[in-house]
């Protein structure tokens, strides 16, 4: 019989118990005792129920303090040396050094440099390398979870991240070649693999993801040197594990590596299966990850089975393995603690608990049980009765993306025109002052907003609240002199949740928490069915605010593709149509806006970048869709109605002609940091639009000294011309206090007049 398996589990617990506990551990309320007793709990939980779900073999090892990433450089003592000092006084205190920074005890460092782990929005801890690296076998602790499980009567398989994914996910510090440092790790994967042997372990999986990026010779003779060097290792039996994508050119690779058995994405590429079961040879096994692990839907037993069907006609039942397409860590625990769900949703639903289930039925579809293959006949037929209930389909949205004309993705004239335009009818200053939308969140106004969800505070009440916080900040921003004015965003719990609340064909969780990092969860929306918006969503808000003042409000939209990026999106309609509904809802946004009176608009698109697809041959179709969507969103208003969008997290490099064909009339971005290197993309393509680069890093609560804020300006004014410079942070202001805002953009202001006085 096929057996059933998964390659990973949310760490974090169905209710965060482990952000709870870690948080607690690091205000020096708990100790580290307690936290490892948390975590044991949950790994054993865990694993009961992933075996009461009737898998056959769990992992083990993929459970982490706070990145798995982090883990593996811990492990082989890859610790730069300014944290060692820190390992002294304690393992955890070490290793929460490098994921956070530590400030303590005459030590002031920075934590290591985060970013994300492939196109997920889960981010790891980038290890820091370098030339005549040393590594050594540094800890016990995939051994010590590999004998944890066991003694609980579970069968387990060690998860490591692989050596040549662990370099090239590396950085290093001096420049030098990261996989040159592969011999001197080998000897350390080697070290540990004759350790689970020892410990019992039979099979061990090594993490390849990079399998599935655009690979270099030089990475795919690593990938065989590493490999060769493992197998001689006797080590347990070897599953490489691909995910995120297929293998594609890298298959000729992974297939030749003396391996026992092959991980694949078959969710994302069903397509590669024939393909790996023509390279497999006679021994090796197969790992199928036909369900998931990415989204949150219900699996469609039509597609399942026949790739299951054909592995098993072509393989056998004891060399195929079924699993998820990666590790469950990217989708939330447990279906059943939704309780508020209406049920016709719900019942199109699988997290993680329910993906195993899911998994177990398929097998004992496989292996003839009758019960089995019915029960799989009843979800089809479900899912197919879905597609076809209220709300999944809306014909009015279906007809607009059928009758789309290219015009609706064109502004009425050029920028130039525009820009002459709006000169006019804005007046602006030169060098013009504004911000990125938000304003601080105060905790009056989070137990408001709570105290109105739970029904303890009235419609009108909150609404009052609401007004007189606008008020606030509009008094606020014409008495420091700034520019163009924003509302402050007090209504927005979140920028995609407050939208997403009132379009149709959005859900939301209770309990459906992904961690992002460390102790850091989102809760990421619903998209299940066609997007509608019943009625305007921000006018109300923006007018208001705009009838305070004489001084022009700008209004503020999250753009539809970070919309998209920042959800779990139904899975039965390409992405890029869900974004074009999304994006023909928020056009009518902006064009319910310009009639309302308001002359600018940002639509916000931090996620942009991050949508791009992991293989560069897919990235001009993606950046086309992307694009056409935000200009679908923008396009049609007036000549004088001046287009915003604000992108942070971004390096622009290798998207600036996209970001240009946006064509917005103005675009802000985050640059503080950087010092101005992030504007080199947009100097270099000669950008014409507006440009606002950040002079105020909103992400620390320090207050720019206004010298550097000036000497940023300067720098960017070497750069670009005058009538396309505006002054502005680097995001929104919403995490930040009062009294540091306050300082930072009178600061602010006060380096834009005078720079408006040298001109
Ligand atoms: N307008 C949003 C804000 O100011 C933008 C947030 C973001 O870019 N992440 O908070
Ligand atoms: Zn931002």
């Amino acid at each position: 019989m096929s057996q059933v398996t998964y390659s990973g589990f949310p760490r974090i617990g169905l209710k965060r118990e482990l952000k709870r506990a870690l948080e607690s551990h690091w205000r020096g309320e708990i100790t580290a005792d307690a936290l490892q007793d948390t975590a044991r709990e949950l790994r054993q939980r865990h694993w009961q129920l992933a075996s009461n779900a009737g898998v056959d073999v769990v992992p083990c090892n993929d459970f982490s303090l706070y990145d798995h990433v982090l883990d593996t450089a811990v492990l082989f003592d890859a610790i730069p040396d300014r944290y060692r000092p820190v390992f002294a006084s304690g393992h955890l205190d070490g290793y929460f050094a490098m994921a956070r920074g530590h400030k303590r005890n005459g030590h002031d460092l920075h934590a290591l440099e985060m970013t994300k782990w492939f196109d997920t929005n889960y981010h790891y801890l980038v290890p820091e390398l370098q030339a005549g690296q040393q590594f050594r076998l540094a800890g016990d602790k995939p051994v010590a979870e590999f004998l944890e499980a066991r003694a609980l009567g579970h069968q387990a398989r060690p998860v490591l991240l692989g050596p040549v994914s662990f370099l090239l996910l590396a950085k290093a510090v001096d420049g030098s070649d990261r996989l040159a440092l592969l011999d001197a790790l080998l000897p350390a994967y080697v070290e540990l693999l004759g350790k689970l042997t020892a410990a019992g372990a039979t099979w061990v999986q090594l993490d390849e993801p990079c399998l599935v990026l655009d690979l270099d010779e030089e990475a795919r003779a690593a990938y065989r040197r590493a490999y060769a060097a493992l197998a001689t290792a006797g080590g347990p039996k070897i599953l490489l594990a691909s995910y995120f994508g297929a293998l594609g050119d890298n298959l000729p690779v992974a297939a030749s590596l003396p391996v026992d058995g092959l991980h694949v994405d078959l969710v994302r590429a069903p397509g590669q299966l024939d393909a790996v079961l023509d390279a497999l040879s006679p021994t090796q096994v197969l790992s199928a990850g036909v369900i998931d692990g990415r989204n949150i839907w219900r699996s469609r037993p039509d597609k399942v089975l026949t790739l299951l069907r054909k592995a098993q006609s072509r393989i056998g039942d004891e060399r195929l393995w079924l699993a998820p397409s990666c590790s469950l860590q990217h989708v939330p625990i447990d279906l059943e603690a939704e309780t508020a769900l209406d049920p016709a949703r719900r019942a199109s639903m699988a997290f993680a608990r329910q993906k195993l289930e899911e998994l177990r039925t398929y097998a004992d579809a496989l292996a003839g049980q009758a019960e089995a293959t019915a029960a799989l006949a009843a979800q089809q037929a479900l899912l197919d009765a879905q597609a076809q209930s209220a709300g999944v389909v809306d014909a009015g949205v279906r007809a607009r993306l059928r009758t789309l004309s290219p015009q609706i993705a064109l502004r009425r004239s050029s920028y130039a025109t525009r820009h002459a335009a709006q000169a006019e009818t804005l007046n602006l200053p030169p060098l013009p002052t504004t911000t990125i939308g938000s304003f601080p969140q105060t905790d009056d106004l989070r137990k408001a907003r709570a105290a109105h969800r739970g029904g303890k505070l009235s419609d009108v009440a909150y609404d009052d609240l609401l007004k007189s916080e606008i008020a606030r900040v509009v008094r606020f921003q014409e008495a420091i002199g700034l520019d163009v004015l924003v509302h402050g965003e007090p209504e927005r719990n979140d920028m995609v949740e407050y939208f997403g609340e009132q379009m149709d064909g959005y859900l939301f969780t209770k309990l459906g928490w992904v961690q992002s990092y460390g102790s850091r969860c989102v809760k990421p929306p619903v998209i299940w069915g066609d997007i509608v918006r019943p009625a305007p969503m921000t006018v109300a808000w923006s007018s208001y605010a705009q009838s305070l003042t004489s001084k022009p409000m700008k209004g503020m939209l999250t753009g539809p593709v970070t919309m998209l990026q920042w959800s779990f999106v139904r899975d039965d309609l390409p992405r890029e149509t869900v974004c074009r509904q999304i994006a023909l809802a928020l056009r009518d946004e902006v064009h319910d806006l310009e009639a309302a009176g308001i002359q600018l608009i940002q639509i916000d698109e931090p996620a942009l970048r991050e949508g791009l697809p992991l293989r560069r041959a897919e990235w001009p179709h993606y950046l086309a869709w992307a694009v056409e969507c935000f200009r679908i969103t923008a396009g049609g208003v007036r000549d004088t109605t001046q287009i915003h969008t604000h992108m942070c997290y971004s390096e622009f490099n290798d998207i600036i002609e996209a970001v240009a064909a946006m064509d917005a009339d103005v675009i802000s971005i985050e640059t503080s940091r950087s010092r101005m290197e992030l504007l080199d993309a947009f100097v270099r393509f000669r950008y014409p639009n507006g440009i606002g680069p950040g002079v105020y890093d909103i992400h620390s609560p320090r207050v720019p000294d206004p010298a550097e804020m000036l000497e940023l300006l300067r720098k960017a004014l070497d750069v670009l011309s005058v009538d396309q410079l505006w002054v502005n942070p680097d995001c929104g202001l919403k995490t930040r206090g009062w009294p540091e805002v306050e300082a930072a953009l009178r600061g602010m202001v006060g380096c834009a007049r005078q720079l408006r006085g040298e001109l």
